[in-house]
């Protein structure tokens, strides 16, 4: 049997958390307050999709959705410097949605055709984003968990067609725990859990960064690895 296809990370520690790097056909989620590292992590892959299959990477393109307004050219350039890639910028589709309506026919009407052109890779950074601001309140959950339903189903099922990697990236919400605690757990609750093959938490611990595994069908749920961010990228 042929070994799927995985994405090296660039970091060697989270490439063996997850058995070799993120499997073609999965979703993968990274949740983590602001600042612990999601947009830096989707900046690197962004790069390591571009590498050959021989160093890790699946030699082609990615659709880079920027819901935040946080891509950066500049950062692209200084982590292609270390990895070596030449011209990044022009295998990197970058769109930015400024409302879930544009986010939806982007994903719906765009992206297959752009990934036929030589994409491996698709990003939403963020997932949640814009349904939180346009779907405030009680009265409109259950709208808000479809529209997100029907944006992720279309992206997995690209995924599965075009045997593309896809990340995804998501906030955290403070839930009280039985001990009194608050613990942080994924924004989105059932609709996100669900579309995601895996499922990870980012965390930010003085200088380092920390990586947990909060559900995955091949990893032990828990198990965890820490992490730099330097000028160019995400160390070991
Ligand atoms: P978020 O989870 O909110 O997307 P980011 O991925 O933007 O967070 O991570 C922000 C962190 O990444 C910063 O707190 C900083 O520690 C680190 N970082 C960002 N850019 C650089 C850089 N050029 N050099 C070193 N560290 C950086
Ligand atoms: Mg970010």
């Amino acid at each position: 049997l042929k070994k799927r296809e995985a994405l090296t990370t660039g970091v060697s520690s989270i490439d063996a958390l997850t058995g070799g790097g993120l499997a073609v056909y999965d979703i993968h989620e990274f949740a983590g307050e602001f600042g612990s590292g999601k947009t830096q992590l989707c900046h690197q892959l962004a790069v390591t999709v571009q590498l050959p299959p021989s160093r890790g990477g699946l030699g082609g393109g990615v659709v880079y959705i920027d819901t935040e307004g946080t891509f950066s050219p500049e950062r692209i350039e200084s982590i292609s410097a270390r990895f070596g890639v030449e011209d990044p910028l022009a295998n990197i589709y970058v769109f930015r949605p400024l409302s879930v309506d544009e986010l939806e026919e982007f994903v719906v009407r765009e992206l297959s055709r752009l990934v036929k052109g030589g994409s491996r890779l698709i990003i939403v950074d963020s997932v949640i984003a814009l349904y939180r601001a346009q779907f405030r309140g009680r009265e409109w959950l259950a709208m808000r968990q479809q529209r997100i339903n029907y944006m992720l189903d279309w992206v997995k099922r690209l995924s599965r067609l075009y045997s593309l990697v896809a990340v995804i990236t998501n906030q955290v919400v403070s839930v009280p725990s039985a001990w009194g605690v608050a613990v942080k757990l994924p924004a989105g609750g059932n609709i996100i859990a669900h579309a995601s093959t895996h499922r990870f938490l980012l965390k930010k611990t003085g200088d380092a960064f920390l990586l947990e595994v909060l559900d995955s069908p091949r990893v032990a749920r828990g198990a965890s690895v820490e992490f730099r961010i330097e000028e160019d990228g995400l160390h070991d």
